[in-house]
Formats: C-alpha cells, sequence, structure tokens
C-alpha cells in the first residue's frame, strides 16, 4: 500500500491514463485521496471497503468515474473493467439525441461520469450529420418522438450505414411513448434500451456494457487481420482491402503498386544468432516499414520473411523511388545482441500492371521479386 503523499509525486511526474484508488492509505482517510488526485484529471475508479452511503455520495461529487465497492469476489473484476473501458475509449465520443433540452441535460448529466466527450443533436437530421462528419462517436441514446426525423427512422437510416458492431444505439422512451416501442427501437437496429425514469445508475450501466461490447468485437476481429508478432495486417487483410483498392483503381483509372520485399538470407540470422535475433529483425523492419510510408498506402506482413506493400495512387516511377529509399533504410538496421551487430538487406518486386486482378498483380511483383534475388539480392526490380 502506497502513502497518499508517494501517488500525489508519481501524479506530478507522470501523466497517467487512469487511476484505481482505495481511499484508506496510511496517510489518508474518508475523501481526501479524491480531493488531491481530483486536481489531475486523470479518469479515477474508487475501489473500496466502504458502505457507507453518505462517503459513496460525497467521493461520487469529485471527477471519479465509479465507486466500487469491495464486497465481493468479482467486485474487482468490474474495477478492471471500468479501467480497461477508460484506456479503450480515451478518444471515443457520445451522442445524445433528444428535442428536449431537460431530457439532453438529464441524460447528459448521468454520463458525464464516464469521462467521454458528450454531443448533442435536437433531431434525427442533425444526428446523421453528425455522426458522418465525427468518426469518433461510438454510441448513439436517441429519444422516440422527434420533429423531422424520429428516433425509429433514424436508426433505420444509422443502420445502413454503419453496422450493430461499428456504432452501438440506444433507443430511449418516455412516459407517453407506446407498449411496442422497444420492440420497434429493437427490429430497426437499436442494440439496446432504456426509459427516460430509468435511474442514471443503469444508464451509466448499460452505456459501459454497450461500448465494452463493440470493443471486444473489435479486438477478436483485430486479432484476425493483424499479425502478433510485427502487429501489421495480415494476408487476409490484404486481400480484403486489396481488392476494393485494386476496384476502385481501376474504376477510376488510377495508378496503384504492389510490392513484394523479403529479407535477403534471413536463415542465417536465425541459424547464427538465435530465433529471437530474427523475430527482432522482422519487428525492426516493420517499424522501418511503417516509418517509411504513407498512412494511406496497406502495410502487410504476407507470412514468414515476406511483406506485401500497396502503394495507393503512385506511378511506377514514384514507387520505385520509394522502395529505393525503403531499401536503404532497411540496410540501415542495426540490431544489437549480445555484443554483436546484426544488419540485413531485403530485395524488393515491384508490379503497377493493373490489367488482370490484384492476385495476378502480387504475382508479377513475386516474380519480379525472384530477379531481383537472382540478379545478386540488395534490389528492387519492377516488371
Ligand atoms: P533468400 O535470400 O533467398 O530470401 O533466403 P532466405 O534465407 O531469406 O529464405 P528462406 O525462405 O530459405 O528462409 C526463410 C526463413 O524465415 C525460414 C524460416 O525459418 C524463417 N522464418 C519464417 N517466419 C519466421 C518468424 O516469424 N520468425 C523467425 N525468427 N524466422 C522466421
Ligand atoms: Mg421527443
Ligand atoms: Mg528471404
Amino acid at each position: 500500500m502506497i502513502h497518499l503523499k508517494t501517488l500525489i509525486d508519481t501524479l506530478v511526474k507522470d501523466k497517467y491514463l487512469a487511476i484505481l484508488a482505495d481511499l484508506t492509505l496510511p496517510d489518508a482517510s474518508g475523501t481526501q485521496v479524491v480531493e488531491k488526485i481530483d486536481k489531475f484529471d486523470t479518469p479515477t475508479v474508487v475501489f473500496s471497503g466502504s458502505i457507507d452511503k453518505d462517503l459513496i455520495n460525497k467521493v461520487l461529487d469529485y471527477n471519479v468515474m465509479d465507486f466500487v465497492v469491495k464486497d465481493n469476489p468479482s467486485s474487482s473484476d468490474y474495477a478492471i473493467r471500468l479501467i480497461k473501458f477508460i484506456v479503450l475509449n480515451k478518444k471515443s465520443s457520445l451522442l445524445v439525441v433528444d428535442d428536449s433540452k431537460v431530457s439532453r441535460m438529464f441524460l447528459n448529466s448521468s454520463l458525464q461520469r464516464l469521462g467521454l466527450k458528450i454531443l448533442e443533436a435536437e433531431d434525427g437530421i442533425e444526428a446523421l450529420k453528425i455522426i458522418e462528419k465525427d468518426k469518433s462517436v461510438k454510441l448513439v441514446l436517441t429519444d422516440k418522438q422527434m420533429p423531422n426525423m424520429d428516433g425509429i427512422e433514424f436508426v433505420n437510416k444509422a443502420r445502413m450505414k454503419y453496422g450493430l458492431n461499428e456504432l452501438a444505439i440506444i433507443g430511449v422512451a418516455s412516459k407517453s411513448d407506446d407498449d411496442d416501442i422497444i420492440l420497434e427501437f429493437l427490429k430497426s437496429g437499436a442494440n439496446d434500451f432504456v426509459s427516460k425514469s430509468t435511474s442514471s445508475e443503469e444508464i451509466f450501466s448499460r452505456v459501459v456494457t454497450n461500448i465494452e461490447l463493440l470493443d471486444y468485437i473489435k479486438i477478436a476481429k483485430d486479432s484476425s487481420t493483424i499479425d502478433y508478432l510485427t502487429k501489421l495486417h495480415n494476408r487476409r487483410y490484404l486481400y480484403d482491402i486489396g481488392d476494393k483498392l485494386f476496384a476502385n483503381a481501376r474504376r477510376k483509372h488510377l495508378e496503384l503498386s504492389v510490392c513484394m520485399i523479403d529479407i535477403d538470407y534471413f536463415k542465417k540470422i536465425n541459424d547464427r544468432y538465435s530465433h529471437e535475433a530474427g523475430d527482432m529483425a522482422l519487428v525492426e523492419m516493420s517499424k522501418v516499414l511503417k516509418a517509411t510510408l504513407r498512412e494511406s498506402d496497406v502495410i502487410t506482413r504476407y507470412g514468414g520473411e515476406e511483406f506485401c506493400i500497396i502503394l495507393n495512387g503512385l506511378t511506377l516511377e514514384n514507387s520505385i523511388n520509394i522502395m529505393e529509399k525503403l531499401r536503404k533504410n532497411i540496410s540501415e538496421i542495426a540490431i544489437v545482441i549480445n555484443n554483436k551487430t546484426i544488419k540485413f538487406t531485403v530485395s524488393i518486386g515491384i508490379s503497377s500492371n493493373l490489367s488482370r486482378s490484384l492476385e495476378d498483380m502480387i504475382n508479377r511483383a513475386d516474380k519480379a521479386l525472384y530477379k531481383a534475388k537472382e540478379s545478386g539480392r540488395d534490389k528492387v526490380v519492377s516488371l
């Protein structure tokens, strides 16, 4: 257990993403801990054995996301869930859609503690414009009865563009709504439903749960398209996105190049220095790929020590220049392991022939790569 003084010193020195704090420290009790850490504006979850309602309410008046009572084995799981939520949602925002200002204020105040940016819209039309413009919106709470475009029409329209796993929508009903409103919302594609008479606590929990679900789905999706070692996208992603880019380039008569990159004599690095050294080379090379290429380029680990890049909108000449620069940057990587420095080179094959298919471009780039290997390695060859 650390002292409050040590905690404050730590917070002064470094910026933290979140704080999980107990209230009773050797030099603090009551609300003293939250009083002191409030100033740092760091999302905080209080995890305490106290069940004193007065104290809980006082603590929640500070900049605290939640008060988790340590009273059963799963309470620590809940506290950790909230911390994960904070870390994964630093840049997410919520949208509250309601024509009544009072209702918007109620929902807004129930959700303030989440620490997310909260946007507001007065009807479905305004809401659609906001989600189109601001990609940070992860969850929408929408009223049903609104002028111009009601909540049901909004959900229907939003679902044409954003799937259930991309954007969470919670329908909100007021007393004047029909009994079958829940069904109407859910059938139009809302993820969940709350009533305006629901407590702030329940609204808070439902929002957390729905956003968490999106986070978990994204993590699962990423793990099927991201390579665990290099954190680059994998071959599956290359074909998914590559086919779309290829079709788009063909339709709009744009330029596109496919580049295959293969490390020269990689087997020797593994054999001479260890498999770990080989892994380090792959990781360092991936960093150089990211640093040298643009956000709009598709960088993938094709397999083993082979990488496939799609350069979007570049002529063959420009693509060759970029690959030459990449070849040079990779040759400057120096990995130090057991006082030995490992250096390596790559061979690169390029194709910018859009006459057939993406697969054909990959095959041509592979043939060019083979030529680069045959003619001495550490080279860029185009076909
Ligand atoms: P060349 O110049 O002709 O490309 O020769 P090379 O040695 O690079 O090619 P080869 O295909 O013979 O060897 C590739 C090696 O890459 C074999 C395999 O053990 C190693 N390899 C594949 N994936 C990984 C990995 O994830 N980590 C490590 N350390 N090695 C890997
Ligand atoms: Mg209304
Ligand atoms: Mg190789």
